[in-house]
């Protein structure tokens, strides 16, 4: 096992321990925003409610600010308030949906579930990671069906019974729906301990992250673990900041090395410890060796990540194929996306991934290839308009879209030769399950 990491990184005396949870949870009662999952889960007397109401604001929030979350949250709880209601909904679409067979939209044998899914991926579609709404959905159908409709009661069970909760959901739903005395580590609380503790090692390793769920662990207020969850991740949002913590406003800056060592200049003194002077070299918790603390940083010398590996840089030819639909108003057809994989399930122009070094008639030549397979009918080439590039950066891939568009005239009215795919309206398609980069691209 690997030696325990020097006690300046710890919070080894127990008196101290138990003031900062004192001053962090005195703080939060005067301070926390009011939001409407921490409405719910104080006033929810039933826990697979209380637990769901939870579940659901801790994945919107895993991608996406505060701010933005709260209206997509509150539709979800208005369209699907209980986990059951989000399971009950593919029995709804089933007795309603004579259109749904045979399903246009799917290979899978099962065109109820992917109905459903479209219209769990509409409501999710602006909040970015979209396989995690679906996902949610798959997780409350298995609780109906193989649970009896109760949650899992420990972050063990969380963890380990439903696909797609991963240890800091599991930790944050026990913790604030059950009172389970568990930590949450996410990328706030990564920074408060890392300043807490000056932890310069590199955040993002394995190790160092193992070694923040034992302090998470251990410092957990026992009486309010939910509160004291939220309020650790309160810190992180509102004060802790990565860029311009307010220190001076901080309700643990007593606690806090990395203040300390900004103000003095050197590391705060650990009483009865005699390795805080020798914590140079070797520590697994320290900034490297070549990477010493720098005085222009402060407390922003925390945390350290090894630097991110460059993005993918991917060139992909699309068409925006238009027609006049019955009232003339223009129509464009948009095919689905594989159900795994980059945006899956996602509507999208006809796309294709282009090779690095192709010349402009060559895309052309293999967009027009591409559009033959979806439409059944020769298309020309020379026909396509370039139309101009749409940059657009995932978190690992900076993707260009090479925009080129394909007006139809009446005789050419085709019909998509293949499925998925369908003709919307400017309208359907805004409504529809579209990333964030087709609405750039139209
Ligand atoms: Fe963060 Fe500053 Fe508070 Fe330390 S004192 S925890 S760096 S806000």
């Amino acid at each position: 096992a690997a030696a325990p990491p020097p006690a300046r990184h710890l919070f080894s005396d127990p008196a101290e321990a138990e003031a900062l949870r004192r001053n962090l949870l005195a703080w939060y009662d005067k301070r926390k925003r009011d939001l409407p999952w921490r409405r719910l889960a104080a006033a929810e007397p039933d826990a697979d409610r209380r637990a769901y109401a939870v579940w659901v604001s801790e994945i919107m929030l895993q991608q996406t600010q505060v701010a933005t979350v709260i209206d997509y949250y509150n539709r979800w709880m208005q369209k699907w308030p209980t986990l059951q209601a989000l399971a009950q909904a593919s029995l709804e679409v089933s007795i309603a949906g004579a259109r749904c067979s045979p399903c246009p939209h799917s290979s899978s044998s099962n065109p109820v579930l992917c109905l459903l899914r479209q219209e769990v991926n509409e409501l999710w579609a602006g909040l970015g990671y979209y396989s995690r709404g679906k996902r949610l959905q798959e997780a409350a159908r298995k609780v109906v069906s193989e649970l009896a409709g109760q949650m899992p009661r420990t972050a063990e069970d969380l963890q380990k019974l439903l696909p797609g909760v991963g240890r800091y959901t599991a930790g944050a739903i026990a913790s604030i729906s059950y009172g389970q005395a568990t930590g949450v580590v996410d990328g706030n609380v990564i920074r408060v301990l890392c300043r807490l503790r000056c932890i310069g090692a590199d955040s993002s390793s394995p190790a160092v992250i193992d070694r923040l769920w034992d302090m998470a662990n251990a410092l957990v207020d026992r009486s309010r673990p939910g509160d004291f969850n939220q309020a650790l991740m309160e810190l992180g949002a509102t004060v802790c900041v990565p860029k311009g913590p307010l220190c001076g406003e901080c309700p643990v800056k007593q606690h806090c090395r990395a203040r300390h060592r900004k103000l003095f200049g050197k590391p705060a003194p650990v009483p009865d410890v005699e390795d805080c002077g020798k914590c140079v070299g070797g520590c697994p918790l320290c900034p490297p060796a070549t990477e010493p603390w720098d005085s222009s940083l402060g407390v922003t010398n925390f945390p350290r990540k090894a630097p991110k590996k460059q993005p993918r840089v991917m060139r992909t030819a699309t068409c925006v194929l238009e027609r006049r639909g019955c009232h003339g108003a223009p129509e464009y057809l948009i095919v689905q996306r594989p159900s795994s994989g980059l945006l899956a399930g996602l509507w999208e122009f006809p796309s294709l991934p282009l090779a690095q070094d192709l010349q402009e008639e060559q895309q052309r030549e293999a967009l027009a290839d591409h559009l033959q397979a979806w439409l059944g009918q020769p298309v020309a080439a020379g026909d396509l308009q370039f139309v101009g590039e749409v940059v657009h950066i995932f978190s690992h891939i900076h993707q260009t879209y090479v925009v080129y568009s394909l007006p139809l005239d009446g005789g050419m009215a085709l019909d998509p030769a293949s499925s998925p795919s369908r003709w919307v309206t400017e309208e359907e398609f805004h409504a529809a399950a579209v990333s964030t980069a087709m609405k750039k691209v139209l």
